[in-house]
């Protein structure tokens, strides 16, 4: 069935696997509070069917977009005619949709991770110092960018594997501090700023092993990971008295421009929205 013999239009989230994922909840979420006739579906895509499914995708006229999540987001790049520069940069798209008869796409996920710490850290930018980031996988290269865009100049990055960090400093053509894994406790010597970026901390993951003592007194600590709200990192730097953002934000601020184009309102990330998930993560 084409989308033109359908009234309502339809969005999905591409990943393998999909189930996992927390988009459906929250774009269903916007699409009942704003009244928007829509639809927003998971769809597993297997990995040898990726290019395929994206090839399709402007023909079939199934869907009017779409988020793109682990492990396509290099692939969805590769698929379209179009892209941002936020995406050009990055190498990888999570938002696509179809325009002129092309698909186009782009990255939200730095626009996400500034959002957040915009709505929930006020002036967090003002005057930045000198930031670490943990990790330097698919997420690290979104945080990276966003972090030079609003000001940070002096960036260390530390990474297991730290042939990783060394070429994603190349690839994005900025210049980082990169130090070993195991100095990454040193590494946070007068740090203002410190994000997580890695899967440590996760549920189902080890915790993230880090003394955060040689953090600067006003540092800003906020991890990506969102599962639990209060990672281990965030308790402990809690338990510091330095501020900290947890990881949800960033997975419901990068949703909002996805949204936008495809059903036409900007939606809002409110408080209630934050508990729908919650609600479901603590299920
Ligand atoms: P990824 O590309 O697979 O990168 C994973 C990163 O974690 C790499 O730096 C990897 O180091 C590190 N890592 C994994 N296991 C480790 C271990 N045992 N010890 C030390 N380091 C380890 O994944 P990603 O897409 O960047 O996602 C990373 C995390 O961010 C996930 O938990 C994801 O759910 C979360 N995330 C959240 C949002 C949000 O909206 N809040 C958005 C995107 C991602 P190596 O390079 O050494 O393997």
């Amino acid at each position: 069935m084409t989308r033109s013999s359908q009234s309502a239009p339809r969005a999905f989230v591409a990943g393998w696997p999909v189930a996992h994922s927390r988009s459906p909840l929250i774009h269903r979420y916007w699409l009942k509070e704003l009244g928007i006739e829509g639809a927003y579906d998971p769809v597993a895509v297997a990995p040898k069917e990726v290019d395929e499914f994206f090839q399709n995708l402007v023909k079939s006229s199934e869907f009017i977009g779409g988020n793109v999540t682990i492990p396509h987001k290099e692939a969805a790049f590769r698929a379209c005619a179009l892209v941002t520069d936020t995406a050009r940069r990055l190498g990888a798209v999570n938002t696509l949709w179809i325009e002129n008869n092309q698909l186009r796409g782009d990255n939200t996920d730095g626009a996400g991770f500034t959002a957040n710490l915009d709505q929930n850290a006020e002036g967090w930018d003002a005057n930045p110092g000198r930031a670490v980031v943990i990790g330097a996988g698919g997420a690290a290269r979104a945080v990276l960018v966003a972090l030079e865009a609003r000001g940070f100049e002096q960036i260390r990055i530390v990474n297991r594997t730290r042939p990783k960090a060394e070429a994603l400093a190349r690839f994005l053509g900025m210049e980082l501090e990169v130090l070993p894994w195991e100095n990454r406790t040193r590494a946070l010597a007068d740090a203002t700023f410190l994000v997580n970026t890695t899967s440590l901390g996760m549920t189902g993951q080890p915790p993230l092993d880090l003394d955060l003592s040689a953090l600067a007194e006003t540092a800003l600590v906020t991890d990506i990971v969102y599962s639990p709200l209060r990672t281990g990192l965030l308790l402990e730097a809690a338990q510091k008295r330095l501020q900290i953002v947890d990881g949800l934000g960033m997975l419901l601020h990068q949703a909002a421009p996805g949204f936008a184009r495809w059903f036409g309102k900007v939606p809002q990330v409110t408080e209630k929205l934050r508990s729908v998930l919650l609600a479901d993560l603590e299920a």
